[in-house]
């Protein structure tokens, strides 16, 4: 047994130093960013362009309707991976080019999914261009195969690989094929792993160790999970992630397909009715379910029930309805732009460059937080 001593960071337990700067107003930053990928192997000059920042392949977020909203706004998705093959094929076949450029299949590792992955990529051929092999602990010998044989198989399509929080996992991912990293492990907002299992990494170190190997080597990384505000964001822009992925902040939108379902609350407060009497006051708020992927919920939708050797390691909630996406990404874009004139960056390409962050143990003020 070994224990590391220096101490590694979360989100909250930083701020980023603000710098005198030349930049005139927020709209003058530039949140767009290029990259060509390591291993991705196409005949032309193709790049990603795009604002970085992901909608997670989580049930209620990862949704098609997601997906093509976000991408006219620039952003970009992973679908969940239980769509039928037969809908990916007429998703990703039709005539629409951002499905192409901002939108990802995802799959797990089995060789039920591999078989669907070639089922449908055989249909829609160079229209899917990103695929998202994702598992919940991406340490396997399994998984690193997967990504080699997918690699051999398929030069041409842009692998993203997750979940991993360590520099050398990193590497080994990249080398085996991946270009695209996901990186965290129990930071998500609907994640029990650390709970049911004690492992993890705190999210903005392991941002800084995935990213730092993952550039030496030309790949990339997503900070995948733990972002509870815009701040958080900047943050992981700033520790290095090249994307940002995003679950709960997107969640509770009309794009994500869930049911609204309405409660009732007393306030607290009493008015006086017709009769001159006291009563209680009552609200209406809307809500939707949302759940871990590893949750109960989520074995029951997806496997029929949770296997007797697993354990649930994943949240069922309700979160509150917001209606339609794009009022939630301005927020969270104005929020980046913000950070980006703070710290003196006009590319969010140069925001990491321009970052000191300075440890904190009191990120904000919640005295007023729950008025
Ligand atoms: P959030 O943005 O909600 O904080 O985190 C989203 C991320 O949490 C997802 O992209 C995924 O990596 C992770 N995640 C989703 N569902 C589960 C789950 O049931 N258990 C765990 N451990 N992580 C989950």
């Amino acid at each position: 047994m070994r224990i590391e001593d220096d101490s590694k960071l979360d989100y909250k337990d930083v701020l980023i130093r603000p710098k005198r700067s030349t930049l005139g107003s927020r709209k003058d930053v530039e949140l767009s960013r290029e990259f060509t990928f390591r291993n991705y192997q196409s005949d032309s000059e193709d790049h990603y362009r795009g604002i970085p920042i992901m909608a997670s392949n989580m049930d209620g977020v990862g949704t098609f309707e997601m997906a093509d909203t976000l991408a006219s706004l620039g952003l970009f998705t992973c679908l969940v991976k239980n769509y039928e093959a037969d809908e990916l094929i007429s998703f990703f076949s039709a005539e629409n080019s951002s499905r192409r450029e901002n939108v990802a299949y995802s799959t797990g590792i089995t060789a039920q999914d591999f078989e669907k992955f070639e089922a449908v990529n055989k249909q829609t051929g160079s229209n899917l261009k990103y695929v998202c092999v994702d598992v919940a602990n991406g340490y396997s010998e399994r998984f690193s195969d997967f990504i080699k044989q997918l690699r051999d198989a398929y030069p041409g399509i842009v692998i993203i690989a997750g979940n991993v929080v360590t520099g050398e996992m990193t590497e080994e991912l990249v080398l085996s094929g991946a270009d695209i990293v996901k990186v965290g492990i129990g930071p998500g907002s609907v994640c029990t792993t650390r709970i049911q299992t004690g492992v993890g990494f705190p999210q903005l170190s392991a941002v800084i160790e995935c990213a730092d190997s993952a550039h030496g080597l030309g790949g990339h990384i997503i900070a995948d999970g733990g972002c509870t505000c815009p701040g958080d964001l900047a943050k992981a822009f700033a520790a290095g992630a090249d994307f940002v992925m995003l679950g709960g902040m997107l969640a509770g939108h009309d794009e994500g397909g869930g049911q609204v379902i309405s409660r009732y609350f007393k306030t607290g407060e009493v008015r006086r009715n017709k009769n001159g009497d006291l009563e209680d006051i009552v609200e209406e708020r809307k809500f939707v379910n949302f759940y871990g992927m590893s949750s109960r919920a989520a074995n029951e939708k997806h496997f029929g029930g949770l296997k007797e050797y697993r354990s649930s390691e994943g949240r069922e909630i309700q979160v509150p309805y917001r209606g339609e996406i794009e009022n939630t990404i301005q927020n969270l874009l104005g929020g980046v732009r913000s950070t980006c004139t703070y710290a003196g960056a006009k590319k969010l390409k140069w925001l990491s460059k321009c970052t000191t962050f300075v440890k904190t143990n009191q990120q904000f003020n919640s005295v007023f937080a729950d008025k």
